[in-house]
């Protein structure tokens, strides 16, 4: 083993994710065989079940308002340090506006980790005081920018049409919009969680061009728990990502299998491989637990088993 450079207790961990997921798959398999989508050839469907197998698993960090430029320093040291590029799994880091610039130069040379950005103006530029358009973010390295965070909704008003327009003027400058969605705790315990991400998302999708939908992610964010310690359960999350697929399949079939539809909410090293093991969860965005390098990465290298495939 130790020859070939094998971790066995990664081979370990791999062997039991990837029954998990082709048990889900196996079961999936067995139901379409009798009931293939209309349209669906069996060869597409055996294609689309290849590329779930395949998609790549994200794991964004969102610093929100949390740092300073010492600490954005060490905490940026210790990612390049400890990530490795034999985990599949892609890196994000969204910090603040003001230190993008600076940790974008700090990852120029390194294909380990993707630079995201935390919000965008809804407008291209103009007089807008405050404002950050996606061009400049386009400008200072951004793949990726999270559109409706929970707390942009909650503090800042931002309402389903407006996230719809801020997601469009990410993806007009060729990066990937991360939407998020997410009931609060009331409107779960009303049986109402269906219906607000629908609401949510479809504002987005009806704005969004379908055939740019391979470069768009979701993240299910239940407000209930951001922040607070109360991590949905795997089946919980899971069931939602399955609504949220089913709805972009309906807007794209092929591109909704590649899209990443990512779980966020009191995510951490101890809890990620049970949420990371669902068929329909392709990563996390991580808010508390992206501040500590070493929590971070240990949530990162749960994620990274497709590396044997
Ligand atoms: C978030 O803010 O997007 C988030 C998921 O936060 P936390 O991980 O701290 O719950």
């Amino acid at each position: 083993m130790a020859d070939c450079g094998f971790d066995p207790k990664i081979g370990k961990k791999f062997w039991i994710q990837l029954s998990q997921v082709y048990k889900s798959l196996y079961l999936k398999i067995l139901w379409y065989k009798v009931s293939l989508p209309e349209g669906w050839t069996s060869e597409k469907f055996y294609v689309s079940i290849i590329t779930i197998a395949m998609r790549q698993k994200i794991i964004v960090g969102n610093w929100k308002m949390h740092g300073s430029c010492s600490f954005a320093r060490s905490l940026m040291q210790d990612l390049l340090q400890g990530g490795s590029e034999s985990v599949s799994a892609e890196m994000v880091v969204c910090p603040p506006a003001v230190y993008l610039q600076y940790v974008s130069e700090m990852i120029a040379d390194s294909n380990l980790i993707s630079l995201g950005a935390q919000n965008a103006s809804e407008h291209p530029s103009g007089a807008y005081t405050g404002e950050i358009s996606a061009s400049m973010l386009k400008e200072l390295g951004c793949r990726y920018v999270i559109t409706g965070h929970s707390e942009r909704r909650q503090y800042y008003g931002e309402a389903d049409a407006e996230v719809a327009r801020k997601s469009l003027a990410v993806s007009n400058q060729g990066m990937v919009p991360i939407a998020c969605v997410g009931e609060t705790l009331t409107e779960r315990q009303n049986h109402q969680a269906r219906a607000v991400v629908e609401r949510q998302l479809d504002a987005v999708l009806n704005l969004f061009p379908a055939d740019r939908l391979e470069k768009f992610a979701v993240a299910y964010e239940p407000v209930w728990a951001i922040g607070t310690g109360q991590v949905a359960t795997p089946d919980q999350a899971q069931e939602v990502h399955e609504w949220i697929r089913l709805r972009l399949s309906e807007k794209n079939s092929e591109s909704a299998q590649r899209c990443p539809i990512l779980y966020g909410g009191s995510v951490n090293g101890a809890n990620a491989a049970s949420i990371l093991a669902k068929s329909d969860i392709d990563g996390c965005l991580i808010g508390g637990a992206s501040l500590k390098s070493d929590e971070f990465l240990k949530i990162y290298n749960e994620a990274g088993w497709r590396k044997f495939i």
